[in-house]
């Protein structure tokens, strides 16, 4: 499963955040995920779950927001909002549109104490 290695991508870097902090433990974890990634939030819950069982960040709290997906429109010239990620461009219907952001998944936050 794909967003188990992403899961534990998360996992790694939360570690290094509250080992450098000499945290005791994690409290919350705020994942941004593009709607252009193809990252399931029920998805990566679970596997959260699964890979922080047992370490530092067991019991955190995990939220997830949406980071809106934008593409480059050829044909317009322009920067469009992008609901999925062959989408076409909703001013023109072009489908030469570059998605440019949204579709990554990222650490947003890391609430320690
Ligand atoms: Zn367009």
């Amino acid at each position: 499963m794909h967003e188990m290695s992403l899961a534990e991508g998360v996992l790694q870097l939360v570690e290094e955040t509250a080992r450098r902090e000499n945290a005791r433990r994690v409290k919350l974890v705020v994942l941004e995920i593009g709607t252009l990634s193809s990252v399931e939030p029920d998805a990566i819950r679970f596997c959260f779950e699964a890979v922080t069982h047992g370490s530092i960040a067991q019991g955190a709290a995990l939220e997830i927001v949406a980071a809106q997906g934008a593409g480059w429109c050829m044909p317009c010239a322009a920067t469009v909002p992008m609901t999925e990620i062959y989408g076409a461009c909703p001013q023109c219907g072009s489908y030469q549109v570059q998605p440019t952001s949204g579709t990554e998944m990222r650490v947003k936050e890391i609430e320690i104490e």
